[in-house]
């Protein structure tokens, strides 16, 4: 367990980190409200022990900035302990309101701060257990079930984000629209089933392809996302013109290369993907109407044969 102790006498300071310390715990101390304030920026701590009477900001005044700058999520919560030498029924009530959770005595003895800190302790386990189901839930909402790629919810959030930095910066920026050949035609032939298995190869196949290109260093900030049902996009942030064509090219390479059987897949006999890729400077103009540029290329590729790309 992490506390963060704040004492303004350093006497105080040096014993209670030696008694805490004893118990198994990690201590830093702060000698002050803005030390303490600057330390929980920085770091995430299980556990404050607030000092009330410091000079220059107070224990109630720092404890109030520091609940300011926690979220509202109940898993940024740190639980406040004030220590100090005068308990009276007003201390206590200021404590409270101030947002701390506990009060005690600085002549306590040390088998009730013990008891104080395993209360905690196990607040502060509860807290990790609930951060990491959180985290867990978070992936969850932003992950197709399918075939584990970013969904179109964690794509739209991302673009908008995206496309803001990239107005700002005057860098290229490229869609690619992905869409399976004669998927309909796969369905009917193999069986809902096996189409899904066959999404999930796809799947594989693009997000190994932009993987490497990062790896290459060649479009580091790209990822792929499922769009819905059969077709996916690539977003390439931050590029230069030309990276969006040579990746599209790999990704159509790299997919009829599975040479995953497709009998009624035109003549090709695999199962292919076309592709419509866009470059653009991004000036006034809305992130949608690259989307929209995008499927029309997508057309473009799908009247001209297919397992092909169309870039612009
Ligand atoms: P085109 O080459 O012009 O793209 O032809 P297509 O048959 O692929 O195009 P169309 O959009 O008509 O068909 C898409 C098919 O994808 C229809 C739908 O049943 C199937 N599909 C969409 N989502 C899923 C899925 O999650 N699993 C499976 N197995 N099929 C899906
Ligand atoms: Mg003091
Ligand atoms: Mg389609
Ligand atoms: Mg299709």
């Amino acid at each position: 367990m992490k506390i963060l102790l704040v004492d303004d006498s350093k006497a105080v300071a040096m014993m209670t980190t030696a008694r805490l310390e004893s118990f198994g715990y990690e201590v830093t101390h702060a000698a002050d409200g803005p030390a303490a304030i600057k330390h929980f920026q920085h770091t995430r701590f299980d556990l404050i022990l607030m000092d009330i009477e410091m000079p220059g900001m107070n224990g109630f005044e720092t404890t109030t900035r520091i609940r300011a700058l926690e979220g509202h999520e109940p898993w940024a919560w740190t639980p406040i302990i004030f220590v100090t030498a005068t308990d009276t029924a007003t201390n206590v009530v200021t404590a409270i309101e101030a947002g701390g959770d506990d009060f005690i005595s600085k002549m306590a003895p040390e088998s009730v701060l013990q008891a104080k800190m395993k209360a905690m302790s196990r607040i502060a386990a509860m807290r990790a257990r609930l951060a990491q189901a959180n985290t867990k839930l978070q992936d969850q909402a932003n992950r197709d079930g399918l075939t584990g790629l970013l969904n179109r919810r964690a794509l739209d959030m991302r673009i908008d984000q995206l496309w803001d930095d990239a107005t700002r910066t005057a860098k290229p920026f490229s869609i690619l629209m992905i869409d399976v050949d004669n998927f309909k035609k796969y369905n009917d032939h193999y069986g809902h089933l096996g189409g899904d298995d066959c999404l999930r190869a796809i799947a594989h196949s693009l997000g190994k392809t932009v993987q490497e290109t990062k790896d290459d260093k060649v479009a580091s900030g790209a990822f792929v996302a499922r769009y819905g049902g059969e077709e996916f996009c690539v977003v390439i942030p931050e590029t230069s013109h030309g990276v969006h064509f040579g990746l599209a090219a790999t990704l159509v390479e790299n997919i009829a290369a599975l040479q995953l059987p497709h009998k009624e897949n035109t003549h090709w006999g695999v199962v292919t993907i076309s592709v419509g890729a866009v470059c653009a400077v991004p000036a006034s103009g809305q992130v949608g109407s690259l989307f929209r540029q995008a499927d029309t290329l997508l057309y473009r590729a799908k009247e001209a044969g297919r397992n092909r790309v169309e870039a612009e």
